[in-house]
């Protein structure tokens, strides 16, 4: 399944001795899912990237060949404080807001603050949007980093505000719920109902680098993925195994887990620095 990774892979950056980065060309029938997409659609698991939205180095993505990626500490935004610039060519002044609203969002809930790229340090996310569907590099990992957000009108595709939030926390650290290191005592994956060739998406990580900081599996959590993801029939995916009443896939809002283990990543506690 990764032999048909490596063939895809068309674009590797690298300049400036920023980290080269694994950027896939989206398929045409994810292009046209996109701009048609159904409800419970979700346009981040359109796009093509690993896992539907992440870009990685080069570095965490040869980490997965050897079941081992994750989230050291030198992945983690230093101070707290993440940089960006916003290509406003590419949007309407709503959907910029609604991009300052997720950042707002994630600084009211957490210590994390957001602050528009400053000519004295070289690493900051850049935020596109002439890109299929949305996607996000994972963590702080130098240079310029991305976050890519196909313009939908506000409230829909990548512009639902659930989806930038999904995708600035993946730019904070953070991987998909699913994916952790104990999913399957939580989820069934039904294997027979994935697209042929789109399993990797559904591996796991090991408990040494992954880390769900002492929170108990999150039916709830924004970074999880639909029950129906990267269906090949519409029938489901991902079943849960114990009784919740959390709809996986949500993109309404972060959960208490959510905002807890961005708290618990960033030391927030440690430093008060909540408001
Ligand atoms: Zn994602």
């Amino acid at each position: 399944m990764f032999t048909l990774l490596i063939i895809l892979v068309v674009v590797s950056t690298s300049c400036n001795g920023a980290p080269s980065l694994r950027i896939f060309e989206n398929s045409p029938e994810n292009v046209a899912r996109l701009q048609n997409l159904q409800p419970g659609d979700l346009a981040e698991e359109l796009s093509g990237q690993f896992e539907g939205d992440m870009i990685l180095t080069d570095e965490q993505y040869l980490e997965l060949f050897r079941r081992n990626g994750m989230i050291a500490n030198k992945y983690r935004w230093p101070e707290n404080t993440v940089y960006y610039e916003i290509e406003e060519e590419y949007f309407t002044e709503g959907q910029i807001n609604y991009i300052l609203t997720a950042m707002r969002t994630i600084e009211r809930a957490s210590c994390v603050r957001f602050r528009p790229r400053d000519p004295n340090n070289p690493d900051y996310i850049r935020v596109h949007g002439d890109g299929s569907g949305c996607s996000a590099t994972v963590g702080h990992i130098g240079g310029s980093q991305s976050i890519k957000l196909q313009p939908y009108e506000l409230d829909q595709g990548c512009f639902r505000m659930g989806s930038i939030i999904h995708e600035f926390i993946h730019a904070l650290g953070f991987r998909h719920m699913q994916s952790t290191y104990n999913r399957d005592e939580y989820v069934q994956i039904e294997w027979e109902n994935i697209q042929p060739g789109t399993e990797h998406n559904f591996l796991l990580y090991e408990a040494d680098k992954v880390s769900n900081f002492g929170t108990e599996y999150d039916y709830g959590s924004i970074m999880h993925y639909s029950s129906t993801a990267f269906s090949i029939n519409k029938q489901k995916t991902i079943v849960p195994l114990k009784p919740t009443k959390e709809t996986m896939g949500q993109r309404v809002a972060m959960s208490e887990k959510d905002i807890f283990k961005i708290n618990r990543m960033y030391n927030c506690f440690l430093k008060g620095a909540t408001t």
